[in-house]
């Protein structure tokens, strides 16, 4: 079968792509120009025409999916601004209700519609060490973008731009649920790390989560503030790309799936950990730059506010999430490989 994947050329869509080549799907990739699906061409080539990429130029405008959704079996929707400069919530909001609707008039053979949200959709800035759930709508994001609009933080922006988006594409289904011939399945991931596929000049040009690792784990430049940063309380959770493309797969494949929201964390993180994950690999990465050490072993002292109950993925799903050893070993290796 064949299934749609928005925004191609992203470090997760890359990996949505592999996966679902490597067991046996067609993919029609869609890019903002010609020029971004070059790379992924090549990189994908050994699957000739399995892989098709069509240019969807301007994700806001009205109709602008009708013809890459026409004759599919399903849909991974994955573009979206992450902690851009400008408008997020606009093209948030109107990229994920657009596919929607082009599936709506146009998808009469779709059986499943897969929306990259986030957990920045769950999560709310809270006082106390707090255990997230599918329950859980940042709406508190939403209340601070609306009285603050186009000067409210990135971080707000952000978190917005998926909550709104999100809970677009539920009200969506439910306003269509007569007229549509699939259903939908939200994941929502934390942080994703992992080694990157996607095109990558360099380190700056890495997309916004995997440039955050690498600015804080492995580059000695930035080690004093990452020292300093250890010892606050900079806590989040995290999952690897590649179980994350492995949960896409399988909430495109799993019918008990069909109307859920599933949150898709292995589980919390300080940056230190990271660093001292990275010092304690065997053999040690061989980068061009001296690996930070931050403040070794204060790690485990930070206390996660924000923690996510992932049991819903493993019983749904039957997701196994990678560790941390093997998360940072593979991306240390892609960073070797790149001459980093
Ligand atoms: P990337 O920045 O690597 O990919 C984002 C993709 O969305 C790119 O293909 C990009 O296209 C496209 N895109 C961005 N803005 C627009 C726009 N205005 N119009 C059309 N396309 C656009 O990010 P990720 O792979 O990390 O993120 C993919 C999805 O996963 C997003 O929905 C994000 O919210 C979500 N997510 C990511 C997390 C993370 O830690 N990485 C955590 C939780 C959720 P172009 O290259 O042309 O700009």
């Amino acid at each position: 079968s064949k299934v749609v994947v928005s925004g191609a050329n992203g470090f997760i869509a890359m990996w949505v792509m592999r996966d679902l080549l490597e067991h046996g799907y067609s993919v029609r990739g869609t890019v903002r120009s010609a020029q971004k699906g070059e790379y992924i061409s090549k990189y994908f080539a050994e699957y000739g025409s399995k892989l098709e990429l069509v240019v969807v130029e301007d994700i806001t405008k009205e109709g602008a999916f009708d013809e890459a959704v026409k004759g599919v079996d399903a849909i991974a929707h994955t573009a979206s601004p992450v902690y851009t400069t400008g408008d997020m919530v606009g093209p948030a909001v109107k990229g994920t209700i657009g596919i929607l609707h082009s599936a709506l008039r146009f998808g009469q053979s779709i059986k499943r519609i897969v929306y990259t949200s986030s957990g920045s959709a769950v999560i709310r800035e809270v006082d106390q060490p707090t255990t997230f759930t599918e329950e859980d709508w940042n709406l508190k994001a939403v209340d601070a973008f609306k009285e603050q609009g186009d000067n409210a933080s990135n971080i707000v922006k952000y978190r917005t731009s998926k909550v709104l988006a999100e809970q677009g594409a539920w009200s969506f289904v439910k306003e269509h649920q007569h007229d549509i011939s699939w259903d939908l399945t939200v994941v929502n991931p934390t942080f994703v790390f992992g080694p990157a596929i996607h095109e990558v000049a360099d380190p700056t040009s890495l997309n916004f989560s995997a440039r955050l690792f690498y600015n804080h784990v492995a580059d000695p430049a930035k080690s004093d503030e990452v020292a300093k940063q250890s010892l606050s309380n900079t806590v989040y959770t995290w999952i690897d790309v590649r179980d994350l493309s492995e949960a896409h797969r399988r909430a495109l494949e799993t019918p008990e799936a069909g109307g859920e929201r599933i949150i898709a964390s292995t589980g919390p993180w300080s940056w230190q950990n990271f660093i001292d994950t990275a010092n304690s690999l065997d053999p040690p990465p061989q980068l061009s730059k001296p690996l930070p050490r931050g403040n070794p072993g204060v790690g485990s002292q930070h206390s996660c506010m924000h923690y996510f109950d992932n049991t819903k993925s493993q019983r749904i799903l039957g997701m196994k999430y990678r560790s941390m050893a093997e998360m940072t070993r593979d991306t240390f290796a892609d960073y070797e490989a790149r001459g980093w």
